[in-house]
């Protein structure tokens, strides 16, 4: 992909600040962290979302992300740790690059990744079950 800023960032033509580097994945620092850590697992090859990864590399992510994340407990003395990972423009993803957010967390770190739970009543449950599984 031509144009992607992660592209030319996971395969070393834009310089980053990489905490860890193997032949399918880099880890960056985000430049707009949510806390102190906040990194992102870049897969090399181009894949916009979740839908077009394929299952091995989206596994591959996910292994890079537990070492990553070992690292950070390690290091940087987190109390916890969030994976977020944004697919499409209304769930947030504003660069079409996948990428696996891990963001450590710390006590009192003012941040809220969380949602706004709903009350759909057992039937309402019920319906959404069958229509995902037919
Ligand atoms: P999204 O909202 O797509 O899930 O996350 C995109 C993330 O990439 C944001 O947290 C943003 O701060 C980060 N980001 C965007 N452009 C750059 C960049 O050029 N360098 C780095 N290091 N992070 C970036
Ligand atoms: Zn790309």
């Amino acid at each position: 992909m031509e144009n992607c800023i992660f592209c030319k960032i996971a395969n070393g033509e834009i310089p980053s600040n990489t905490i860890y580097e193997d032949e399918n994945f880099r880890v960056i620092l985000d430049n707009g962290p949510a806390t102190k850590g906040h990194a992102l697992v870049l897969p090399k090859e181009h894949y916009a979302d979740l839908f077009e990864i394929p299952e091995d590399v989206a596994a591959g992510a996910v292994k890079v992300a537990k070492k990553v994340a070992g690292m950070m407990k390690d290091t940087l003395l987190c109390d916890g740790l969030n994976l977020v990972q944004n697919n499409g423009q209304v769930a947030g993803q504003t660069v079409m690059h996948y990428h696996l957010h891990i963001i450590p967390r710390y006590k009192d770190d003012g941040q809220t990744i969380l949602w706004k739970p709903t009350r759909p009543s057992a039937d309402e449950l019920a319906e959404i079950r069958k229509t995902i599984c037919g």
